[in-house]
């Protein structure tokens, strides 16, 4: 879904939609899994920063709540993960801040980014909303095994017949490293 500058300049605009997976790109980072809602409204603000220097910004408030598989930090089995947020962000034109930085107003409330060609789409937005509030490490559950580090087995699943003289995941790196050395 794309916001005109020139449409939302006439009247605000209200979204509630459901995003079916592929229509925003989470590259390897994350897989969606089922639909992908998300509500809110995009605005006009016009930041009046002299007589003759209007910058219209678009204001974009919402939420979202959808369902991804990330990969468990131990044993990259998927995981799915539920996520829901509510984002207030402001979006400026580029090139309103390049030449007088200094002049910019700071809303630490607010996030703030950048628009380009009086247009601003709803997928990039939710995209980068949605890795924001990724965890930063999951794990399929908190004892997972994770891999054997000499035979790549999942240890959840199999039990290989690699020497079990440690067993501390603290170790594995070190142990996986010692293999390769006598190898
Ligand atoms: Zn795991
Ligand atoms: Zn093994």
């Amino acid at each position: 879904m794309e916001f005109l500058v020139s449409e939302l300049e006439r009247e605000p605009i209200d979204f509630d939609l459901e995003l079916a997976p592929g229509a925003v790109d989470f590259s390897d980072e994350a897989e969606q899994v089922g639909p992908l809602a998300a509500a809110g409204r995009a605005e006009v603000l016009h930041e009046h920063r002299g007589p003759r220097d209007i910058v219209a910004d678009i204001r974009l408030r919402g939420r979202f709540a959808g369902k991804f598989e990330v990969p468990c930090a131990r044993c990259v089995e998927p995981v799915e993960i539920p996520l829901a947020a509510e984002f207030d962000l402001i979006y400026r034109p580029v090139d309103a801040d390049s030449e007088a930085p200094e002049r910019s107003i700071t809303a630490p409330e607010t996030e703030i980014g950048y628009y380009l060609n009086d247009s601003l789409l709803l997928e990039d937005v939710l995209r980068e909303q949605v890795l924001l509030s990724l965890p930063v490490r999951t794990l399929c559950k908190p004892d997972c095994k994770g891999l054997c580090p000499r035979c790549g087995e999942n240890r959840n699943t199999e039990a290989c017949t690699c020497d079990e003289g440690q067993t501390d995941p603290r170790w594995e790196a070190l142990a996986g490293l010692r293999s390769r050395i006598k190898s």
